[in-house]
Formats: structure tokens, C-alpha cells, sequence
């Protein structure tokens, strides 16, 4: 069976409520689900609830974008105590870095001459937490551009004429938040902070000298050679494996759910492991292969 450890709802940049995904897990069979909203547990109780009534297991997540040298990265946060009121008050302040770049995003096309207000995109995110994916969607629906894509290449992406940087935490202080709620700390789609995987070795040797605690392997633009690539990181820093789709709905329409086709499936041992070392804590060593 599939697991799925890392999906967006429309409480961040995906267009599914969380009652959709599970919903759309449990039509799938897949045998556990996680919620990974950007910078954000606002979608955390709808998603426990629906899942609880279900016989898919499933485990609350966000993901938090956080610097290390210069270099942005995706740390996936499983199993916190999300009502935990240090972590709100530090999502808080990623939320408040948020609207304060939405702003600059909006002046600078308005200044481009797009006509785009603030409340034009207060109205596009369902839920509250407004990010680039709901501006491109605008310029999308306003024939400003025909793509997505083209939307992040010719405005927002970082270089382009409309991009604004966010306050983001540090990748240890972001660890740290994880750990102090009781969670464990997962670098997100490590294949994709450099194509070449140069920079992978030094980096996650100093991510683990700051305590990560596992490593994203299986995402849908990891090959196999990138996996194993990553598995063998893994084991040389006792790291533990997850996977996920990074299901974004709509807004990201060729990704799919886990189990929803036969092209990407991580196992469901990943789980198992992923709860053993929740419980256990570091001493926690898993078992490889785990994909057998
Ligand atoms: P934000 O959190 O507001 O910085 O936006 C990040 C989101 O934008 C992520 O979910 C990405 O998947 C999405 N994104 C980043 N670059 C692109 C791109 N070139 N095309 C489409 N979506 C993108
Ligand atoms: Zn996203
Ligand atoms: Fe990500
Ligand atoms: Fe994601």
C-alpha cells in the first residue's frame, strides 16, 4: 500500500479542503495521509477530524520554508503538537512575512502597470494565508499571462520584476521549533536544491549537525538514482525516510496524490517508521531496505 506524507490544502496554495484529501486518500486506498501546509496548522483540525472517522491513519505535518547560507529550503515539521503556543506565535510572525511581501508583490505589478488589488487576492485564498501561487492564479484569470509558470518565469520567481523576499527563520532555528512541539524535523524535495547534487553531502551533513531528522526520498521528481543517492545519505547520518506527492489540487494539476496512478507510491513502512521514531526519539534506528 501508499502512503502520502506531504499534500496542501486550500488552508495554504492547494484547492482541496482537508476533508477533500481525505476523501481523495481514502477512494485511493491509501494507507496513511499528512497534511503539510506552508507555515501554517490552520487546516490541522478539519483534517484529524475527517481522518479519525475513517480508516486511513493519519498524521498532522506543515511545511516551513526556512534559510540555510543563502539557500531556501523546505522543512517538513510531523507529528507536533500543533495547539502549542510557542510554535503559533512563530507561524504567526512566517504569516505576518507573508502579507508584508504580498504587498510589495502588488505594488511592484501595480507599478508594472497590472491592475491588481490587495483585496483581489484576499478574496482568491480561501482560508486566509495568501502566497505567490494565488497572485499567479490572478494574473492567470486576468490574461496577463497564459500559465502558471509563465506567471513565476516572467514576474515572481526570484530575479524577476515583481519578486519580494519574506522573512523567513533559519533552517536550525526552524528544526528547533519543530523539536520544542514535539515533532521531528524532514528535509523536504532535498533533490531539488541543486539539479547537479553537489551542494546535497556538505549540506545535510550540517542540517544534521543542527538535528534533521529525516530526509524526504521519495517525491514524485526524485528518479531512482536520485533515491538511492538519498538513501545513502540516510544511513550515513541515521536519518530516517518519508514521501509524499506534494499534492497541490488544482494549482498544481499533473501532481498526484500518492496511489492515484501507478507511477509514484512510497511504501507504507515509511510510516510505521516515521510513528516508531516519533516514539522513541533519536535512538530510533529504522531498518533498510525499507521499500521491501
Ligand atoms: P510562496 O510560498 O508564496 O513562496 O510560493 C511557493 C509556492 O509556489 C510553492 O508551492 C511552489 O510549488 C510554487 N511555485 C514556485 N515556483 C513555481 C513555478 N515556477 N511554477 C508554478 N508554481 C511555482
Ligand atoms: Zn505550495
Ligand atoms: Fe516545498
Ligand atoms: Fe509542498
Amino acid at each position: 500500500m501508499c502512503i502520502d506524507l506531504h499534500t496542501h490544502s486550500v488552508y495554504s496554495d492547494g484547492t482541496n479542503s482537508p476533508a477533500e484529501l481525505i476523501k481523495i486518500a481514502v477512494d485511493s486506498d491509501l494507507h496513511a495521509i499528512s497534511l503539510t501546509d506552508h507555515d501554517t496548522i490552520d487546516g490541522i483540525d478539519e483534517f484529524l477530524h475527517h481522518g479519525h472517522s475513517t480508516k486511513i491513519k493519519v498524521i498532522q505535518g506543515l511545511e516551513i520554508c526556512a534559510t540555510h547560507n543563502k539557500t531556501s529550503l523546505h522543512i517538513l515539521g510531523y507529528g507536533i503538537d500543533y495547539r502549542q503556543q510557542e510554535l503559533n506565535s512563530k507561524l504567526s510572525l512566517l504569516q505576518r512575512g507573508r502579507e508584508e511581501r504580498n504587498r510589495k508583490i502588488i505594488t511592484q505589478l501595480q507599478k508594472l502597470g497590472i491592475d491588481i488589488s490587495d483585496l483581489e487576492l484576499q478574496n482568491k485564498s480561501r482560508c486566509g494565508q495568501a502566497g505567490r501561487p494565488h497572485i499567479a492564479s490572478i494574473l492567470k484569470q486576468k490574461k496577463i499571462v497564459k500559465t502558471m509558470a509563465h506567471a513565476f518565469k516572467h514576474y515572481l520567481r526570484k530575479g524577476a520584476p515583481a519578486w519580494a523576499e519574506r522573512f523567513t527563520f533559519s533552517a536550525a532555528e526552524t528544526i528547533d521549533m519543530i523539536h520544542q512541539a514535539g515533532g521531528i524535523a524532514v528535509l523536504a524535495h532535498p533533490g531539488h536544491i541543486d539539479n547537479s547534487m553537489k551542494k546535497q553531502p556538505q549540506l545535510i551533513r550540517e542540517l544534521c549537525q543542527r538535528g534533521l531528522d529525516g530526509l524526504e526520498i521519495y517525491y514524485p521528481g526524485h528518479t531512482k538514482k536520485i533515491q538511492r543517492f538519498f538513501i545513502e545519505l540516510a544511513k550515513r547520518h541515521q536519518l530516517i525516510a518519508t514521501g509524499g506527492s506534494d499534492y497541490h489540487g488544482e494549482n498544481k494539476p499533473q501532481r498526484k496524490l500518492a496511489g492515484t496512478d501507478n507511477s509514484f507510491c512510497p511504501p507504507d513502512s515509511l510510516f510505521s517508521n516515521l510513528q516508531q521514531r516519533l516514539l522513541q526519539g533519536p535512538n530510533y534506528k529504522q531498518s533498510w531496505p525499507i521499500d521491501k
